[in-house]
């Protein structure tokens, strides 16, 4: 099993989840975080550090968040690993209550 970030941490990525994870396995885009299934090792530290609560258990994914678990294991693959906690965006505090926003993930 895995955790998997989800929609709510797009263009926010306040990183606090970062530091806390035992083996890195978070990797960083332009305007959000995704984990690695296959390094994840289901710890559950991660979950309750992100302050927007972006981030779930495999199986507890809501319906509607169902395709980021496939974006977590695809973007991964694709993106630089990120160990350290490092500033969020600029204007994070006005995205972090914004639901709908999977369009404006940048890949
Ligand atoms: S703490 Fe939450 S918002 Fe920040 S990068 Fe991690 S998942 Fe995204
Ligand atoms: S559940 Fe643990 S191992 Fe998996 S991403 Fe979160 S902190 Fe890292």
């Amino acid at each position: 099993m895995t955790f998997v970030v989800t929609e709510k941490c797009i263009k926010c990525k306040y990183t606090d989840c970062v530091e806390v994870c035992p083996v890195d396995c978070f990797y960083e885009g332009p305007n959000f975080l995704v984990i690695n299934p296959d390094e994840c090792i289901d710890c559950a530290l991660c979950e309750p550090e992100c302050p927007i609560e972006a981030i779930y258990s495999e199986d507890e994914l809501p319906q509607d968040q169902k395709e980021f678990l496939a974006l977590n294991a695809q973007l991964s693959q694709q993106w630089p690993n990120i160990t350290e906690v490092k500033p969020a965006l600029d204007d994070a505090d006005a995205w972090r209550e914004v639901t709908e926003k999977r369009h404006l993930l940048e890949k």
